[in-house]
């Protein structure tokens, strides 16, 4: 079995942070979605109220402003296809050497234009991913530009679609609860499904033009309110 290493005061590109996932958009990225560095296809969109794990906070936290993400592999349009994890630009060592050591290196496809989180990122001084998580995060609309025609869809299903609503009706259930939820997952089907068949959108645009599919929003916010209950609305970010 390999060694762990002793813990690094530079980066040696290890890939042991890109195997986690990958990092969160801020406007300093802007240039890099303008430049096609990188596409749409490779985000995704957390909602506003959804649960995430928060990095520097080391705690899972309902999201106060929208984050667009880069993907993982995991997060393939069809979640239940299997893949490796990490960020999807993340390139592990094919070496035989480095696939049988739970060290093994990688580099990043994106080395020389990679978002601000990624170049902030120091493993051995967390201080520097503070200050860069802390600057605004970009946003649909911020990507979009307010005059697409598919910011008006955004909004929309914003407005059928709140995670806010969601998270109120399961954390208090009315008697209309269930059909509400019904229909805010049939609205979100539907709308996929249009997108792609009138608007001829791809279907991996739309984790990054909707967030993740109802469905698997509504199982997030579950399991946060079964582990926080009735706290869960306490830390927000
Ligand atoms: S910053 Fe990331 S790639 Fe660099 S040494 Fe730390 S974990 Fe490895
Ligand atoms: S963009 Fe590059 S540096 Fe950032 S997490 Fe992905 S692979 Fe790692």
């Amino acid at each position: 079995m390999s060694q762990r290493p002793d813990p690094p005061n530079h980066c040696r590109r290890c890939g042991t942070c890109c195997r986690k996932g990958g990092p969160a958009l801020h406007h300093a990225d802007l240039p890099l979605l303008r430049d096609t560095i990188i596409l749409r296809e490779a985000l995704y969109t957390l909602r506003v109220g959804e649960p995430v794990h928060d990095q520097v906070k080391g705690q899972v936290v309902l999201l106060d402003a929208e984050c667009v993400k880069v993907r993982s592999k995991e997060s393939a349009v069809d979640s239940s296809a299997k893949s490796e994890p990490g960020c999807r630009f993340y390139l592990p060592d094919p070496s035989p050497a480095a696939q049988a050591s739970e060290w093994a290196s990688g580099r990043c496809a994106i080395h020389e234009n990679k978002p601000q989180e990624c170049a902030a990122l120091k493993c051995w001084d967390t201080a520097g991913l503070a200050e860069a998580a802390a600057t605004p995060r970009l946003s649909r609309l911020d990507i979009l530009g307010p005059d697409n025609a598919l910011a008006e869809l955004v909004r929309d299903h914003e407005t059928h679609c709140s995670v806010a609503d969601l998270l109120r009706h399961l954390q208090a259930p009315t008697p209309e609860s269930a059909d509400l939820l019904r229909q805010a997952a049939a609205y979100d089907a539907a709308l996929r499904d249009l997108l792609q068949a009138k608007a001829g959108i791809p279907p991996d645009h739309l984790p990054f033009l909707l967030g993740r599919p109802l469905p698997e929003v509504i199982h997030g916010l579950r399991r946060w309110l079964a582990r926080n209950g009735d706290h869960s609305k306490k830390d927000m970010v």
